[in-house]
């Protein structure tokens, strides 16, 4: 998620070639333009076709001819009337003449030049304003009539047109820009004029990444301080972690300070529909790269280029991304170690990379940048809030608590979102409600009241969340509640909103009592109404979900063992075959399907135990549409639990009824 805003207009990294492709363009849009001007806006009107007679009886006879020519070869002859009677003749007013156009107006055919001069004379004779009509001859013919000339001049501009694209293809790969220059890195190129205003103070939390990626700053500042003792600059460093959390940002942030020039692109640049374009592109940016030495290359999303050779699933067809990347890895070995060119990659996927470009020697340091935490979302609300207007009950720490599982990238959105919500509704500020409903709304989606629901379907939704509310709220590990809702959202028909408590591991009590409560909409369903709906599909999914990962990859089945299934590496994604055997998938299957059988029955029991407050929930529910953790407090009675202090589990949860 690229913050576009701040991005500095800089030249071309091919320098200043942009002058020159500019006037080759131009130059082809003026040909295509004559083409079309000549073919298709004459600039006069023809004649229109007439006949002797006609000229005869009325423009003689009126007296408005003012000249004819008589064309010895074509046998023709062209009239010319006077300026100021044009107008009278509607059939070339229809064609475009007006008073003043320039002529031929009418021509006729003749069966022979004689025979027309001698009409002439005879009407001269005889009628009295044909007296002082000009007679004129030509003996050539139009030239652009002539055949030969049209092809010429058709010749020239196609020869004109060809030799353009020569000298295009002539300069081979080495115009910017355009489908010849297709070979040439399409990375954009910092420097000091581009003026980048991005710093590190623009980039909040993060503090060992940052604090990694400042070192190669420095390293490339002065790197006389880190060779003296004989150490080596390092070539590559690769950030990864989930999206939004500030990658991009931070490469941009090392442009800012570096003072160095940074080339900028993208993996998918390199790629093209052509072969070996790929390969190429990697070669000129390189090329480019030395040439500005000391510099920073960034390559964002590198696993479009950098993914495990050999495990693609279109079996055969990436032969040029391997190109790419085989060309990537020689390059990186490549250059000197002190050269001063240093490689950052950034990716989501570090698990599919190929182990080559990971080895030490080409991307020797990986800088995780992970989902940020509580003190972490602070300082980037913080950063966020600067520019804008907030009310006196806005409190960072509090935002920061409401938003966990939330990305940098999903804080900005959520500021702004604020924004735009207090501007809606004719504030002078932006308030804590503002925030919480922009919060609402990028978790849930866009609230929906105009959705008709019939009170039936509205009961069923009601005791639904209340059975989440209920189980969750009578269970020591579930994560705290914040509010029930039945007001649609999104595709949700309705959610109970947990603000799930940051854990770092996830013991086996937490899981099963997660699943419990994820099983308690459907197990009131039950209970209440004696049937199911098909709006716990999501809540199943959720469960089965949580009970195949407890088995297969957490090992907390008695039954299947302490075996994990798993494969970090990503090398058998496309492996159709399982790792383990068919007795094995039966195990994992029947367990799967105790647990949640297991769960599911404990929230019917927890249900029927507390019916009757179970009940009261869902009235109020059906109410008032949206409760609260004191309202639910107010039944069921405080939490004999105390909350734990915060620590992280990676989403703003919601068990949502769905559509
Ligand atoms: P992706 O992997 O999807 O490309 P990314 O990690 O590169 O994502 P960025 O593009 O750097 O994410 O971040 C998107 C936006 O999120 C930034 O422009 C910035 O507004 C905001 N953001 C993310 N992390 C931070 C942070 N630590 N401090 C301040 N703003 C942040």
């Amino acid at each position: 998620m690229a913050d576009r805003n701040n991005e500095p207009k800089s030249p071309p990294a091919g320098g200043g070639k942009g002058t020159k492709k500019n006037t080759s363009y131009w130059f082809f849009i003026l040909v295509i333009a004559v083409i079309i001007g000549i073919n298709f806006f004459p600039t006069a009107p023809t004649p229109v076709s007439t006949t002797w007679e006609t000229v005869r009886n009325t423009m003689l006879e009126k007296g408005d001819v003012a000249q004819l020519i008589l064309f010895r070869t074509e046998f023709k002859v062209d009239v010319y009337l006077k300026e100021e009677r044009i107008e009278n003749y509607p059939d070339l007013v229809a064609k475009g003449f007006k008073n003043k156009s320039a002529g031929p107006h009418y021509s006729y055919k003749v069966a022979s030049v004689e025979s027309s001069e001698a009409n002439i004379d005879q009407a001269q004779q005889t009628i009295p304003g044909a007296k002082e009509v000009v007679r004129d001859y030509y003996d050539g013919t139009s030239w652009w009539d002539n055949g030969l000339v049209q092809l010429l001049l058709m010749t020239a501009i196609f020869f004109a047109f060809w030799l353009f694209i020569m000298r295009r293809v002539s300069r081979g790969a080495g115009g910017p820009g355009g489908v010849f220059s297709v070979g040439k890195s399409k990375a954009k190129l910092f420097d000091r004029e581009s003026n980048v205003t991005i710093t590190f103070k623009d980039v909040a939390g993060l503090a060992e990444a940052k604090q990694e990626v400042e070192e190669i700053v420095s390293f490339l500042k002065s790197p006389g301080k880190y060779t003296k003792l004989g150490g080596k600059i390092p070539k590559g460093a690769l950030l990864v972690g989930p999206p939004g959390t500030g990658k991009t940002l931070m490469a941009k942030a090392m442009a800012g300070e570096a003072n160095v020039p940074f080339f900028s692109m993208s993996g998918s640049d390199f790629v093209e529909m052509f072969v070996g374009v790929g390969a190429s592109r990697v070669r000129d940016l390189f090329k480019q790269a030395k040439e500005k030495a000391p510099c920073i290359v960034f390559i964002d999303e590198i696993d479009a280029i950098g993914r495990a050779r050999g495990k693609n699933p279109n079996m055969g067809a990436n032969d040029e991304r391997e190109n790419t990347l085989n060309q990537l890895l020689t390059e990186m070995d490549g250059f000197e170690t002190n050269s001063g060119v240093i490689i950052i990659g950034a990716t989501n996927r570090a698990d599919i990379l190929d182990s080559a470009l990971l080895r030490a020697g080409r991307f020797d340091r990986q800088i995780y940048v992970d989902l940020p935490e509580l003190k972490d979302r602070e300082e980037i609300f913080k950063v966020h809030l600067r520019p804008l207007k907030l009310g006196g009950d806005v409190e960072y720490a509090f935002l920061a608590k409401q938003t966990p599982g939330f990305s940098g990238a999903d804080i900005a959105n959520v500021s702004n979102e604020a924004a735009l919500i207090a501007a809606r509704k004719d504030r002078d500020s932006v308030t804590k409600q503002d925030f919480l409903d922009a919060i609402d709304r990028i978790v849930g989606g866009l609230e929906n009241r105009s959705k008709v629901i019939k009170m039936s379907e509205k009961k069923a939704i009601a005791y639904h969340e209340a059975g989440h509310a209920t189980v969750s709220w009578l269970l020591e590990h579930a994560h705290p509640l914040l509010k029930v809702t039945i007001v649609p959202r999104g595709k949700a028909l309705g959610a109970a909103w947990y603000l799930p408590r940051e854990r770092q591991i996830t013991t086996k009590e937490q899981l099963l009592d997660d699943m419990c409560s994820v099983l308690g909409g459907r197990a009131a369903e039950e209970l209440v109404f004696g049937q199911v709906s098909t709006g716990d599909q999501n809540d199943l999914e959720k469960a089965t979900k949580q009970a195949y990962a407890m088995v297969s990859i957490f090992g907390m089945s008695d039954k299947v063992g302490m075996l994990s299934y798993y494969d970090s590496s990503g090398q058998s994604d496309f492996n159709f075959i399982k790792p383990y055997s068919e007795k094995t998938a039966e195990l994992i299957d029947a367990e799967v399907k105790e647990l949640v059988t297991a769960a599911y029955a404990r929230a019917k029991q927890i249900l029927g135990e507390h019916q009757e407050q179970h009940r009261q929930v869902a009235e109020l529910l059906i109410e008032r549409e949206v409760i609260f953790s004191d309202d639910l407090e107010h039944i069921l009675g405080k939490r004999p639990w105390a909350e734990e202090e915060d620590s992280p589990k990676p989403t703003n949860e919601t068990d949502d009824v769905q559509q």
